[in-house]
C-alpha cells in the first residue's frame, strides 16, 4: 500500500472562486492565471473549471502548450513574454498574447519573420520595480511597437506592488494613468489582491483582469481578511493519517533537536507527511491541524516523511485518534472542518502560494 498521503484538487471550489473573481471584475474580462502549473493545482486538473475564464495567463511556454493541446482556442498571455527570438515562432504557431517589457524583446520582434501580426501587451513599471518600462520610456516603447507590422493590437498593463497593503494602489495607478493617457489599447492591472479590494473603480478594473492566488480559494490579504470572508473556498486538501501513538511522560521530548519538550503527560501521533512531501519545514510547535476533523496543533520539528501533533484536544473532543486516523494539513477534513491554509502559511513564516506551489511531486493528487 502507498503512504496514505494524498491531496484532493476540489474542482467545484475551483469554479466557484472564479465565478466569485468575476462578480468582482463586472464588465471586465478575466484572466485565470495558471502560472506554476496552476499554482501547484496541475493545469490539466484546473482546466475544467476554468474554462469559462476569458483566457489563461502564464509563463511558460510549455504550459501555454499544454492549455493549446486540451483544446483551448481562446485568448493565451505569456505573463513575461518571450525569452529568446524562436519563442515568437511559438506564439505565431499557437497565437499566443505576449508581455513586452524590454528593448530586447521589441528587438525580437523587428526580426521576427511573420505573416501573422501579434497582440502584445506592454508593460509599464509603475514602480514594482520588477519588469516593464520606466514611465519616462514607455510612450516610446509603445511607438517603436506600433510602427511594426509584426505588431496587431497593443494593451496596456502594469502590476500593483502593495494591492494587498495599506500602501494601496493610488501612486502606482497614478503612473500607470500618465504613462498611458490618450493611447489607445486595453488595459489590465489588477491581480487578485486589486480584484478584491480595488475593482469597484471601472477604471482599475479596465479591460482585464488577473485573477491568481484568488481561484485557489487563499486570501491575497491575510490576515485582514481570511479566505472566508472574501468567499473563497478551499481548492487543495493535504490529508494524511496518523502512522502511531506516543505517550509521552513530563520532560519527555519529540524529534531532532528535542524542540519540544512535554510539561505533563499527553499523548502525540505521528503522520505521515514530511518536508519532502511539500509541507513547510519552518512550521514551528502551534502550527494549526486537523486530526479526526478536530483542530490541535504541530509539536517538534517538522522531519522529511513526519510530522508530530498534540492529541490532546483531540480526546478532550471525545475522538479517538488511533492508527489509521485522518490528519488534514491544510483544507477540508473528511468531517467537513476547513483549515485554511492560509493559518498555516502563516505559521510558517510564509504565504498560502508557495505552500499550494510546493506540494511536492511524491503526493498522490486526486480531484473530486
Ligand atoms: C502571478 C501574476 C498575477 C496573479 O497574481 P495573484 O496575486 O496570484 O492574483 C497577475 N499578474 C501578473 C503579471 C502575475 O505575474
Amino acid at each position: 500500500m502507498p503512504r496514505p498521503i494524498c491531496a484532493h484538487i476540489h474542482t467545484a471550489a475551483l469554479a466557484a472562486n472564479l465565478e466569485r473573481a468575476r462578480r468582482c471584475a463586472a464588465d471586465a474580462r478575466v484572466w485565470a492565471v495558471v502560472k506554476a502549473n496552476a499554482y501547484g493545482h496541475g493545469i490539466e486538473r484546473v482546466w475544467g473549471a476554468f474554462r469559462s475564464a476569458d483566457g489563461f495567463a502564464l509563463l511558460d511556454l510549455q504550459e501555454a502548450e499544454r492549455v493549446r493541446a486540451l483544446g483551448w482556442r481562446g485568448p493565451i498571455l505569456l505573463l513575461e513574454g518571450v525569452f529568446e527570438a524562436r519563442d515568437l515562432e511559438l506564439c505565431s504557431r499557437l497565437s499566443l498574447w505576449h508581455t513586452v517589457h524590454c528593448d530586447e524583446q521589441i528587438d525580437m520582434l523587428a526580426a521576427h519573420k511573420t505573416q501573422q501580426p501579434q497582440r502584445v501587451f506592454l508593460k509599464l513599471n509603475s514602480g514594482m520595480n520588477r519588469l516593464g518600462f520606466a514611465p519616462p520610456r514607455y510612450r516610446s516603447a509603445w511607438a517603436r511597437l506600433n510602427a511594426l507590422t509584426q505588431v496587431d493590437e497593443i494593451s496596456h498593463m502594469t502590476h500593483f506592488s502593495d494591492a494587498d497593503g495599506p500602501r494601496g494602489i493610488a501612486h502606482q495607478w497614478q503612473a500607470f494613468c500618465t504613462a498611458t493617457r490618450d493611447l489607445p489599447g486595453e488595459r489590465s492591472v489588477c491581480n487578485s489582491a486589486a480584484i478584491l479590494r480595488h475593482a469597484g473603480d471601472a477604471q482599475v478594473r479596465g479591460d482585464w483582469v488577473r485573477a491568481g492566488i484568488a481561484l485557489y480559494g487563499s486570501a491575497p490579504d491575510f490576515p485582514e481578511h481570511s479566505a472566508a470572508t472574501w468567499e473563497l473556498a478551499p481548492t487543495m486538501t493535504l490529508s494524511t493519517q496518523l502512522l502511531a501513538v506516543q505517550q509521552l511522560q513530563a520532560g519527555d521530548s519529540v524529534g531532532y533537536g528535542s524542540r519540544f519538550v512535554a510539561e505533563a503527560p499527553m499523548r502525540i501521533g505521528v503522520a505521515a507527511c514530511g518536508y519532502a512531501d511539500g509541507y513547510p519545514r519552518h512550521a514551528d510547535t502551534g502550527t494549526p491541524v486537523l486530526v479526526g476533523g478536530v483542530r490541535t496543533r504541530l509539536v517538534g520539528r517538522v522531519s522529511m516523511d513526519m510530522v508530530t501533533v498534540d492529541l490532546e484536544p483531540v480526546f478532550s473532543a471525545g475522538v479517538e485518534p488511533g492508527f489509521g486516523t485522518e490528519v488534514t494539513l491544510w483544507g477540508r477534513s473528511g468531517s467537513g472542518t476547513v483549515l485554511p491554509i492560509d493559518e498555516v502559511a502563516q505559521a510558517a513564516g510564509t504565504v498560502g502560494y508557495e505552500l499550494m506551489c510546493a506540494l511536492a511531486q511524491r503526493v498522490p493528487v486526486l480531484t473530486d
